[in-house]
C-alpha cells in the first residue's frame, strides 16, 4: 500500500516535472550545456567570465498573498526578485533552478497560471530553466514555497559590490520609490480590485531588475558601490554604508518619490515614507566618486537616475528635510526576520 503511494507520487513528481519543462524555456545552449533530463546539469562559463550566483524564497503569506496576487504574478515576481541580485552585481543572467513545494489542489490551474508568468519572466530575462525539483507539503494547511537560484556571468573581476563607498562619493538610485510600496498598501486595503488603480499595481505585481543599467555600470567601472533596493532605501542604504565601514546623507526633497493621485488622499499615504522604507522596488542604489558624478547621465537604456545625497565619514544614515532640518534615519524598511 505504501509503496503503491510512493510509486504515484513518484509519477505525479514526474508528470509535474515535465509540464514546467515544457513551459519554461529550458533548451541547452549558451552556458547550458546539459539541462533537464539528467542527474544533473552541466553548465560552462565564456572564457574570462565569473560565475555569479544567487538563491531566493518566495514564500505563500510571506511573500505573497494568494488572494490578490495571480498565479502569474507570483510565477513572474519570483523570478525577478531572484533575478534583481544578478543586476545589482552586474551579472548577466544565464540559467535557473526551481525548487518547487506545492500542495495537490493546487498543481491544476494554479500550477498552469504561475508558469506562464515565470516563462514570460524567463524570457524576459533571458535566463534557461537547468533543474530544479518539487514535492508536496502536506499537513491542514499546506503552503507553496518557490525557491529560486539564478545563476549568471560577469566578466572576469568585474563585479559591482556593496564595500567600495568612499566619503565624498555621490549616491544615486535608479527608478521610482515606492511604487511597489504603493501597489501593496491598495492590495492591504482591497482596493486592487477597482480596475481605476489597476496601473498602479503593476511595480508591485511585475518588478523590472535593472539589469541593463548593473551591467552599464560594471562595464563603466564608474561605480564604487552597487546594490540593489530590495527591502527598502533605509534599509538597503545602511546595508550598503555598513559594507563600506561609511555612512550618507540623503535630500528628502530629492528623492524621486512615487506620485499619490488625488483620488487615494483620504488613505493618507505618505508618499516619503513610502519612498524611504518601501521594499521591492528593485532599482538600484549605487555610488559614484565625486568627480565622475557628472558624468552620470539622467537617463541609461530608459531608466531615471537621480542624485539623492552623499557618503559620509561618520557613521549611520541622515535624513535631510525639505526645511533643512536633519534627522538620522533608522532602517525601517522590510526585515523579514522582523516578522517571524
Ligand atoms: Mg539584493
Amino acid at each position: 500500500m505504501l509503496a503503491t503511494r510512493a510509486y504515484e507520487m513518484k509519477l505525479s513528481e514526474e508528470n509535474l516535472i515535465e509540464r514546467i519543462r515544457r513551459r519554461i524555456p529550458s533548451a541547452e545552449g549558451g552556458a547550458l550545456q546539459m539541462g533537464i533530463g539528467d542527474d544533473a546539469a552541466v553548465l560552462r562559463a565564456p572564457a574570462g567570465a565569473d560565475w555569479v550566483v544567487t538563491c531566493d524564497p518566495f514564500l505563500e503569506d510571506v511573500h505573497f498573498l494568494t488572494g490578490a496576487h495571480p498565479p502569474e504574478v507570483v510565477g513572474y515576481k519570483a523570478l525577478a526578485r531572484a533575478t534583481s541580485d544578478l543586476a545589482a552585481m552586474g551579472a548577466r543572467p544565464e540559467v535557473f533552478l526551481l525548487s518547487l513545494a506545492i500542495p495537490a489542489n493546487r498543481t491544476g490551474r494554479w500550477l498552469d497560471g504561475m508558469l506562464s508568468g515565470m516563462a514570460r519572466a524567463a524570457r524576459t530575462f533571458g535566463l534557461r530553466l537547468a533543474g530544479g525539483d518539487t514535492s508536496q507539503p502536506s499537513g491542514r494547511n499546506p503552503k507553496i514555497a518557490l525557491n529560486i537560484t539564478v545563476i549568471g556571468t560577469a566578466r572576469r573581476g568585474c563585479v559591482l559590490r556593496r564595500s567600495g563607498a568612499q566619503a565624498g562619493d555621490a549616491i544615486f538610485v535608479s527608478g521610482q520609490l515606492g511604487a511597489a510600496q504603493l501597489g501593496l498598501e491598495l492590495i492591504l486595503r482591497g482596493l486592487h480590485r477597482q480596475a481605476r488603480w489597476k496601473d498602479l499595481l503593476a511595480p508591485q505585481f511585475y518588478p523590472a531588475p535593472a539589469l541593463q543599467l548593473g551591467r552599464w555600470l560594471a562595464r563603466r567601472g564608474v561605480a564604487s558601490a552597487a546594490m540593489d533596493i530590495s527591502d527598502g532605501l533605509s534599509t538597503d542604504l545602511h546595508r550598503l554604508c555598513q559594507a563600506s565601514g561609511a555612512g550618507a546623507r540623503i535630500y528628502a526633497e530629492k528623492l524621486p518619490c512615487v506620485a499619490v493621485p488625488g483620488g487615494l488622499a483620504s488613505l493618507g499615504l505618505e508618499a516619503l515614507a513610502m519612498a524611504l522604507h518601501g521594499g521591492e522596488d528593485y532599482g538600484l542604489l549605487f555610488t559614484v566618486p565625486k568627480r565622475l558624478a557628472a558624468r552620470i547621465p539622467r537617463r541609461v537604456v530608459g531608466t531615471r537616475l537621480t542624485r539623492v545625497g552623499e557618503i559620509i565619514r561618520e557613521r549611520g544614515v541622515v535624513l535631510v528635510g525639505a526645511d533643512g532640518k536633519r534627522a538620522p534615519l533608522q532602517p525601517r524598511g522590510w526585515d523579514h526576520f522582523a516578522k517571524i
